[in-house]
């Protein structure tokens, strides 16, 4: 006669073992997951445009891509790194001495040449926001302004960089970028024809006009931590806010 085992006797072995089983499917789980995230890394890395990659180093020459903003605002962070960017990017700059108090400035540049001149041209800039500047000019201005107007900018007009002061000029509130000089209100596009294609009253316009503004609005929102204008606030009918500080912001 067949001796019954009562199933509890076996219970522990067989725990032991399922255990086992469990621990070796998270195993190769885990090692699948990762060979298949290095995979797909090591072809993106072969295959994708660099622009698209955030490992890759930043140039002033790439198309703006996917990786564009979150490189911009890693290399702002190493002054030399950031300088160094805009040499090879032929982009001369002048430093600004820091200073110091409420609304000091440091690692800050002026724009001096290779870009659309900036009106008036005191406008210092935190190098990440100089850097960011450089890229928007190079590869969303000159881009959108052959495309829809069919010549280059050959100047930017501004209301200002560096400003001590809080946010909307108020009395109360978060501190300005512009406190900083990591912020620039861009107001009007000069094109080589002599034409002034301005915020305030181009942005509507239904044609080229409208269409080069809302393309360099959008461009902006791509490399720009923030990118404020019209369509955010009507503190903004007349200018781009673009700043390389908080939390990413584009209206
Ligand atoms: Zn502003």
């Amino acid at each position: 006669m067949a001796t019954y085992r009562a199933p509890q006797a076996r219970r522990p072995h067989i725990e032991k073992r399922a255990r086992r089983q469990t621990l070796a499917a998270r195993v190769v789980g885990f090692v699948l997951l990762w060979g298949l995230v290095g995979l797909m890394t090591l072809v993106a890395d072969r295959a994708m445009p660099r622009e698209h990659l955030p490992w890759k180093t930043l140039a002033i020459i790439d198309p703006v891509g996917a990786a564009t903003k979150v490189k911009a605002a890693r290399a702002g962070e190493d002054p030399a790194a950031c300088r160094a960017i805009l040499v090879q990017g032929g982009i001369d700059y002048a430093e600004v001495a820091p200073t110091t108090g409420q609304c000091g400035l440091t690692d800050t540049v002026r724009l001096t040449s290779g870009l659309a001149p900036l009106t008036p041209a005191d406008a210092p800039l935190t190098c990440r926001e100089a850097l960011a500047f450089s890229i928007w000019e190079r590869q969303v201005v000159q881009a959108a302004a052959f495309d829809e107007l069919g010549q280059a900018v050959v100047g930017i007009d501004h209301y200002g960089s560096y400003a001590c002061r809080r946010q909307y000029g108020k009395t109360e509130g978060p501190i300005s970028e512009h406190a900083t000089a990591n912020a620039i209100d861009v107001a009007a596009f000069r094109l080589a024809d002599g034409a002034v294609i301005s915020v305030a009253r181009d942005w509507a316009d239904p044609g080229p006009k409208g269409r080069f503004l809302h393309r360099v609005r959008d461009g902006g929102c791509r490399i720009f931590l923030t990118t404020l204008g019209p369509d955010y606030n009507v503190e903004h009918h007349d200018h781009f806010h673009l700043d390389m500080g908080g939390w990413p912001k584009c209206g």
